[in-house]
């Protein structure tokens, strides 16, 4: 197996026996579904998309000789790092950034993963490492779409995470068995859920010591006996692009993930039992990985929303009023320090362990507390731009309509030789990226997907403690009071 097509990916996922649940309803096929056709679609237009653009997206892969996605690079090098900026950039640009959860990005985690064994085997889990360099091998040259699963649901926040009803939702191992382990439990969120072959469970958040139960790391198939996938209310629609370019393909579908005793194969267990590997996992190197690819959609995204509230402000002959200017270099701000982060990130590239190299942490661990405010605001700032714009849109239907067309000719063009059909599809495009329902969900996904800014912002002032001896103050005061 080589990269795959739309279509292969498609007749993978088709009728595997899946327990999704959308609504009241158990979806018998995913890709037969009439609410999942545009998501599908959206789904399968990405690998082909990685096809469209080999040059970026794919490389011969050093031990298979295959030609492999390019998010499944162990980066030996600096250079093997900005290969891979190229074609994540190429990838990101399929949706623009509004898909977040396009399979590149747990491929990359495993790839990071798998790249450092010596991480893993420590403590004596040899063998969960090998199971670990064997998996990722098997992702990329079967081309999978991997979800992943990271967080335990917190049902009372009044009890500790792992008490009480808080310990009955988590989930953890009830058993062991001849061909490996059962699981019991709940997890937030596996975006991407019923459309991915495979469902990863590494650590989130660190875990106490003593609790051996939910040190678990893992993978298995969406279709695996006991795994309920429960999608929340389902915001694509199946209409014409025109009239809604993000709903009609990348709604990427978030579900909460229950494990009804699940077993996990022993080959698939990665991590069974160990606290402390658990928690050392996740610090060694996964922000310098995963952030390239999370950094890198951003940029793009941000850039994209920057030339469509140009093109809004062009529209409606409103790009010169000064509050509009600000808003708009205020947008391109935010893309350029992205932009310059990812930058930064990548010229400090090192090292990690085991030969495998990932960017510099520090730039990505500024940015990751930061975009989750930066991506309401220049939602804000679209309505604020778009204003009630954003609502005079003919559909492509409407515009079409022989009867309806001329009035719409008459009122509703835009600024200079803007027509209307150019004026609603502008106006459509920005709509659909931050007020329809999938844009308030894209909303909320950038405001938490990498954990609340609240903890990332005391993760960056912790990280930023172990980087360096903080000794300005005292050296101030020292050449003071050294001064004549
Ligand atoms: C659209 C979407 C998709 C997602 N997809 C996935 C997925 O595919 N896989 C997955 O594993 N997870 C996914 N998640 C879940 C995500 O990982 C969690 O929502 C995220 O980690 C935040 O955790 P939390 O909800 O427990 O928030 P917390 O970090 O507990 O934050 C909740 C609130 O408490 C506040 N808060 C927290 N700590 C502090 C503090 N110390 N001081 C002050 N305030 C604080 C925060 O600001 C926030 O408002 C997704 C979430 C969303 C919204």
């Amino acid at each position: 197996m080589t990269t795959r097509t739309g279509t292969e990916y498609v007749s993978g996922l088709r009728a595997d026996g899946r327990e999704v649940w959308l609504g009241g309803e158990r979806v018998q096929d995913v890709t037969e579904h009439p609410a999942f056709v545009g998501s599908v679609q959206g789904v399968s237009g990405f690998f082909d998309w990685q096809h469209l653009h080999a040059g970026d997206c794919i490389f011969a892969d050093p031990v298979s000789k295959q030609r492999t996605g390019i998010s499944h690079l162990i980066p030996r090098s600096a250079n093997d790092l900005l290969r891979r900026h190229t074609g994540l950039e190429q990838l990101a640009r399929y949706s623009m950034g509004m898909l977040g959860r396009t399979p590149d990005y747990v491929n990359l985690t495993f790839a990071g993963f798998a790249g450092q064994p010596s991480v893993w085997s420590a403590n004596g889990n040899a063998q969960g490492a090998e199971n670990l360099v064997a998996f990722q091998r098997h992702v990329a040259e079967k081309d999978l779409a991997l979800t992943h699963t990271i967080i335990h649901p917190t049902v009372d926040g009044r009890l500790p995470p792992y008490d009480g009803v808080n310990g009955e939702a988590a989930l953890r191992k009830v058993s062991d068995t001849s061909e490996g382990i059962v699981v019991r439990g709940a997890r937030i969120l596996a975006t991407l859920g019923p459309f991915a072959d495979e469902l990863a469970v590494y650590p989130g958040q660190p875990i106490p010591k003593d609790r051996d139960d939910v040190a678990l790391v893992f993978s298995l198939p969406l279709s695996s006996p006991g795994l309920k996938i429960i999608c929340r209310d389902h915001y694509g629609l199946d209409v014409d692009p025109f009239d809604k370019p993000f709903s009609s393909r990348f709604d990427e579908q978030d579900a909460f993930v229950v494990f009804d005793d699940v077993e996990v194969p022993r080959d698939r267990i990665f991590l069974d039992g160990d606290p402390a590997t658990y928690n050392a996992v996740m610090a060694r190197g996964w922000v310098g990985n995963i952030m390239q690819q999370t950094s890198i959609r951003a940029m793009v995204k941000l850039e994209f929303a920057y030339e469509l509230c140009c093109r809004m402000a062009d529209a409606i002959g409103q790009s010169r009023r000064p509050d509009v200017m600000q808003m708009l270099g205020e947008i391109w701000s935010y893309a350029e320090l992205t932009r310059s982060a990812v930058r930064a990130a990548e010229a400090d590239a090192h090292e990690f362990a085991d030969g495998t190299w990932f960017c510099s942490e520090a730039p990505f661990r500024a940015l990751r507390p930061t975009l989750p405010a930066w991506m309401p605001r220049v939602n804000e700032i679209i309505k604020r731009i778009g204003s009630h714009n954003l609502l005079a849109t003919p559909s492509r239907a409407g515009l079409d309509h022989p009867d309806l067309r001329p009035s719409l000719d008459r009122y509703l063009p835009g600024a200079g030789d803007v027509d209307p059909e150019a004026r609603s599809r502008l106006f459509r495009t920005a709509w659909d990226f931050a007020g329809s329902a999938l844009g308030g969900r894209m909303e909320l996904y950038e405001r938490y997907y990498l954990a609340s800014a609240a903890r990332a912002y005391a993760l960056a002032h912790m990280g930023a403690q172990n980087d360096r001896e903080w000794t300005q103050v005292p050296a101030f005061w020292s050449h003071l009071d050294a001064a004549p």
